[in-house]
C-alpha cells in the first residue's frame, strides 16, 4: 500500500484522544443501555463481551488530544507513520462514499488508547474497533492491530488494518443508506446481523477495488495487499473466534458470519467494485 506522497491529508477526519480521553462535556456517560447494545450488534467486527460497552464511568483519566494536522499532511507522512496511514485511509474511504451517497455526511475516527466515551457508552479497548450509529464515529484503539496478530492468529500489515477501517466505515454507509434500520438485532447463521456484517466487508472490498481513483495512493493495491484483508477477513470469522475460544462451533451464535463468508464478501466487492453487488439480504449468504 503506497500513497501518492503530493496528496493532501485532511487529518481533520481523525483525532487522537489519547489514553482514557474523549470525555466531552464533562464525562457524562450518553447512551448505555439499548444504545450500546445496538452499537454491539451492529458495530464490531467480532463478537466480543456484551459488558464492555456500558452507560457507567469510564475510569480513565483526561488526557489532552493531540493534533495530527500538525504531522499528517501528505501521502509521505502516511507512508511513514501509523496514525497517519490511518488518516490516509479514512480520507481515502470517505471519498469514495462521499461519491456514492447523495448527501453523504463524514463520520470522522477517534483513536483512543485504553477506553473512551462515546455516544452508545463507555468503551474499553476489549470491544474492538465498532462504529457508533448514535455520534456517528469510528472508534480504533490501535493496540487492535497487535491483538489481531497475536491473539486471532492474523498476520496484520497496512492492508489488514485498511480492511478493518473500511468496514467500520462500511457501517457507516449502512447508517447513511438506512440499512441498519431494516436489520432485527437476532444472531444466528442466516440473521440480519451476520447479514449487516458481511455486506460490511464487501463494502470494504469495494472501496478497495476504488480507492486509487480517490487520488491518496500511487498504485493499485496488490494481490500482497489483497491477501492480508482476506487473511484478517478470516482471523476474525466467527466459527475461527468460537473454535479459538470455545474449541467447539455455535451457529445459532453467529453475529458476523464464518471465515469463509467474509473472505466471499469482501472478494465480492473487490472484484466487482459495484456496491450493488453487495445485496446480502435476499438469497443465500
Ligand atoms: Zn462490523
Amino acid at each position: 500500500m503506497d500513497f501518492d506522497d503530493r496528496a493532501q491529508l485532511d487529518a481533520s477526519q481523525v483525532e487522537d484522544v489519547g489514553r482514557g480521553g474523549g470525555f466531552r462535556g464533562g464525562g457524562l456517560a450518553v447512551g448505555g443501555g439499548a444504545a450500546g447494545i445496538i452499537a454491539l450488534i451492529v458495530a464490531l467486527i467480532f463478537g466480543v463481551n456484551p459488558g464492555n460497552i456500558t452507560g457507567g464511568d469510564d475510569p480513565a483519566g483526561l488526557q489532552p488530544t493531540s493534533d495530527l494536522s500538525a504531522q499528517c499532511k501528505t501521502g509521505a507522512d502516511a507512508d511513514q507513520s501509523e496514525k497517519c496511514r490511518v488518516v490516509g485511509v479514512v480520507n481515502s474511504i470517505q471519498k469514495y462514499w462521499s461519491e456514492q451517497i447523495q448527501g453523504y455526511s463524514g463520520a470522522k475516527t477517534t483513536l483512543f488508547s485504553g477506553g473512551v466515551q462515546t455516544g452508545c457508552g463507555a468503551a474499553d479497548s476489549s470491544v474492538g474497533p465498532f462504529y457508533c450509529p448514535t455520534d456517528k464515529h469510528v472508534y480504533l484503539d490501535l493496540s487492535f492491530f497487535d491483538e489481531l496478530q497475536s491473539r486471532f492468529g492474523a498476520k496484520g500489515g497496512p492492508f489488514a488494518q485498511a480492511y478493518v477501517i473500511a468496514h467500520e466505515y462500511g457501517h457507516h454507509a449502512q447508517d447513511l443508506l438506512g440499512t441498519m434500520n431494516r436489520v432485527g438485532q437476532d444472531q444466528g447463521a442466516e440473521s440480519g446481523s451476520v447479514r449487516l456484517e458481511l455486506q460490511a466487508d464487501c463494502y470494504a472490498g469495494v472501496w478497495a477495488k476504488n480507492a486509487v481513483d480517490t487520488g491518496f495512493y500511487a498504485e493499485p493495491f496488490t494481490d500482497a495487499d489483497i491477501q492480508e484483508a482476506l487473511d484478517a477477513a478470516a482471523a476474525v470469522g466467527d466459527d475461527h473466534i468460537q473454535e479459538q475460544a470455545q474449541g467447539s462451533v455455535n451457529p445459532d451464535a453467529f453475529t458476523h458470519g464464518t471465515s469463509a463468508q467474509r473472505q466471499k464478501w469482501f472478494t465480492n466487492g473487490y472484484s466487482s467494485g459495484d456496491p450493488a453487488r453487495c445485496d446480502t439480504f435476499s438469497g443465500g449468504i
